[in-house]
């Protein structure tokens, strides 16, 4: 089977790899071609817009920033709906709220054509591994057509009825890493401010009931200071942002995003916009007063903490 990809940024780029590992005939295209190259050297086929795209795949996958990059490569003469055929289907992976995968769903249908939104958790590590979790909205036999494409990057699949409820999960699953990174930060500092070593800590939390793996992984790359972007800053507050609006529809309290949802604005006014999601803890670090790093306590003596720095 032949499918497409479009948007070719952290995410579409891995997927794009991935279906050609597996054996798919993939067609590419990128508001930004050179993105395309790394692809086409390893087999892919360049596409000259998301409607020749269309043309000439079964499933259109396009991930890409937000509703506004969503609607340019969908709409308009060279987007993906004037060109899709009536067995083709696109699936837009990228992360959007629930209101905007409600006007996709309709247009499509209004004009006959087959729409998925399928948004994802997980990163490149898990597109390559296979290991994506998707989360599938639409008609039951447009998610058949998309499932074996999924399959080829995901081993998980949860399927809606429609393609706001698979938004809606997004949304709610992307509030949660939003509010595990700063409580990790949060209880980070707390540590080190109170003479116990981070490291110790997420040693003890990785091995108890609240032990998740994110906080191992952010945990260790903020000791490391390594803040190089699997998710960028600026696209979990977008989510942020998105999931208010989403709220403000149901009238549904989101108390713990007030204050999440400000210190990535305050992340973004720092110049961390381009960095991990994780960066948010360097907001945190500048209100305390301290930087977490790896070697902030030398480690135990006598079963007590001791200081080497501060
Ligand atoms: P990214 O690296 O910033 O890539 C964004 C892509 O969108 C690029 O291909 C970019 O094209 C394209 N784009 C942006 N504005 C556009 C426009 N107006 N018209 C056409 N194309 C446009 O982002 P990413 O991390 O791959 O994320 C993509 C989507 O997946 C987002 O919705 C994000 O929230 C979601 N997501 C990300 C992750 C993650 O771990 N990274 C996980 C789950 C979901 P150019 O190359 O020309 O800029």
């Amino acid at each position: 089977m032949r499918a497409g990809v479009i948007g070719l940024g952290i995410m579409g780029g891995a997927i794009a790899e991935r279906l050609l590992a597996t054996g798919y005939e993939v067609v590419v295209y990128n508001r930004t071609r050179e993105k395309a190259e790394p692809l086409i050297a390893q087999g892919a086929r360049w596409a000259d817009s998301p409607a020749e795209v269309a043309r000439q795949c079964e499933v259109v996958i396009s991930i890409v920033t937000d509703p506004a990059a969503v609607e340019q490569v969908s709409f308009g003469d060279r987007g993906i709906l004037s060109a899709l055929s009536a067995e083709s289907v696109h699936c837009d992976m990228s992360t959007v709220s629930p209101a905007w995968s409600r006007y996709m769903a309709q247009t499509y249908r209004q004009a006959g054509k087959r729409f998925v939104q399928a948004p994802v958790l997980g990163g490149r590590k898990q597109i390559l591994e296979g290991t994506l979790l998707v989360f599938g909205g639409g008609e039951e036999d447009d998610l058949n057509r998309c499932e074996p494409v999924w399959r080829a990057f995901s081993d998980k699949v949860w399927r809606f009825p429609t393609a706001d409820r698979a938004t809606t999960t997004k949304l709610a699953c992307n509030m949660m890493i939003a509010h595990m990174m700063v409580g990790l930060g949060q209880s980070m500092l707390f540590a080190a401010k109170g003479g116990v070593s981070p490291a110790t800590l997420l040693d003890i939390l990785s091995k108890s009931n609240l032990g998740a793996p994110m906080y191992t992984t952010k945990g260790n790359a903020v000791l490391e200071r390594n803040f190089q972007a699997n998710f960028f800053v600026r696209h979990l507050l977008k989510d942020l942002s998105l999931a208010e609006d989403a709220a403000r529809e149901t009238s549904t309290m989101l108390p713990l995003n007030a204050l999440t949802r400000e210190l990535f604005v305050a992340a973004m006014q720092q110049g961390f916009a381009d960095e991990d999601y994780s960066a948010v803890v360097k907001v945190m670090e500048r209100l305390a007063g301290i930087e977490l790093r790896k070697d902030l306590y030398g480690g135990q003596r006598d079963g007590r903490p001791y200081r080497t720095h501060l």
